[in-house]
């Protein structure tokens, strides 16, 4: 009896995300010729100048520990792109490098959660927050965001679903699944009602915030009043094409980060050295990378947006950021293709993989199961061809 799972892990489900990447992967080596558009990742190349910085840091011997809240000159860099891109005075002794983002959020979420308290989570969410709180110890409370109402909660909904054991909200925006983007003033609609229960605290993922097609961003940490309750999340794997180097931050009351200060200490030390070093480059170095990326993204958004309006049984919302789309998909449930019978959002995927050979993800992991996720971060010519395969896929399905 030595091979028993703790009660935590066996609570824990694996990452739907990068479960379906690893299969198209397989299938890939077998010689299958697959289009990915399942993992969430720039196809970008890091930038040039962030490559060169971080061969120069292994020359210069960036290659010991580093203090575990990151370099002091990388959170001033952090500091700087908080002023100038988002109005927002912080001191590096607010801010946190992590190993990505996806650290940073969980530490936040360890630092705060305990047994018993609960995380409101609005779904569609991305496939990693539920299972994080569960981690925490405590209960994720997901709430609905429709398509009709662009995937987006509303300050009735928060309002209702906060009880006395609530102790935070996670709010992604621009939104991995759906690509919504919350606009000012409805972060200040969610705001007045966080205002009026102040054990809640946020957790504001921002990692999208440079694949955005409205021209702004907006952030709860904005609103002075809420200030002090705002963990804000964010860091170079999106925006600047850097997912494998790694490094994420938190900008947050000084208590938070020194909690996931001594919590980080303990079972990563710090991030790795060389990519801190890349990441103050990426921020301190030029910017015209962001934007020429963006522009891809839009003008494939605006492809498969409209590849996906012209295939027959599936509805989309017109995402306004990150590089996703989250069409509706329930149409086929219930549908056949040779004795094989399609349930759910997930057979719809595994369908899609097997027969058109594209890689999705079902909505399942995203608390949305009459939706599938799509990434759009793949050539025009792949989003071309991805499309044609699943309309051809989909029309075969009675
Ligand atoms: N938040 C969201 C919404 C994401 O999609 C991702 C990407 N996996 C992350 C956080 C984590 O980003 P990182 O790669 O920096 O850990
Ligand atoms: N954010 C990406 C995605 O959702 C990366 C995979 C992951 O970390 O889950 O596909």
């Amino acid at each position: 009896m030595s091979n028993q799972l703790s009660d935590r892990l066996n609570r824990l489900a694996p990452s739907a995300t990068l479960a379906m990447s690893q299969k198209s992967a397989e299938l890939k080596a077998q010689g299958v010729d697959v289009i990915n558009m399942s993992v969430g990742e720039p196809d970008f190349p890091t930038p040039e100048h962030i490559k060169q910085a971080a061969k120069r840091a292994i020359d210069e011997n960036w290659t010991s520990y580093t203090p575990v809240p990151g370099y002091p000159a990388l959170r001033q860099a952090i500091a700087g792109k908080l002023r100038r891109e988002n109005g927002l005075l912080y001191d590096p002794s607010q801010i946190l490098v992590s190993s990505g983002a996806k650290q940073s959020v969980c530490n936040a979420l360890l630092a705060l959660v305990g047994k018993g308290d609960e995380v409101i989570i609005p779904a569609p969410y991305w496939v990693s927050y539920p299972q994080m709180v569960l981690l925490a110890d405590g209960e994720p409370v997901c709430v609905e965001a429709t398509l009709e109402q662009d995937f987006k909660l509303t300050p009735e909904q928060l309002e209702q679903a906060i009880t006395p054991r609530t102790r935070a909200l996670i709010i992604c925006s621009p939104s991995n699944p759906t690509g919504s983007v919350y606009t000012k003033e409805e972060l200040k609609g969610l705001k007045d009602v966080l205002l009026r229960h102040e054990r809640v605290m946020v957790i504001a993922d921002e990692i999208y915030e440079h694949i955005n097609y409205t021209g702004t961003h907006a952030s709860l940490a904005q609103f002075p009043e809420l200030r002090e309750r705002v963990v804000l999340v964010n860091g170079v794997s999106k925006a600047y094409a850097m997912t494998g180097w790694r490094i994420g931050f938190i900008a947050a009351p000084e208590w938070v980060v020194k909690a996931c200060n001594k919590l980080q200490g303990q079972y990563t030390s710090c991030p790795s050295s060389v990519s801190q070093k890349a990441a103050e480059e990426a921020y301190n170095g030029p910017q015209e990378c962001v934007e020429q990326m963006r522009q891809a993204f839009e003008r494939r958004k605006n492809l498969i947006v409209s590849l996906i309006r012209e295939t027959p049984g599936l509805e989309v919302n017109d995402p306004q950021g990150a590089f996703y789309v989250f069409p509706k998909c329930s149409s086929f449930f219930g549908k056949s293709f040779e004795g094989r019978t399609i349930e759910t959002s997930t057979d719809l995927a595994m369908y899609l993989l097997e027969v058109a050979h594209v890689a999705t993800v079902g909505g399942d992991a995203f608390g949305s199961p009459q939706c599938l996720r799509m990434s759009y971060a793949t050539s025009d010519e792949n989003i071309t061809e991805a499309m044609r395969r699943v309309r051809e896929a989909l029309a075969r399905l009675r």
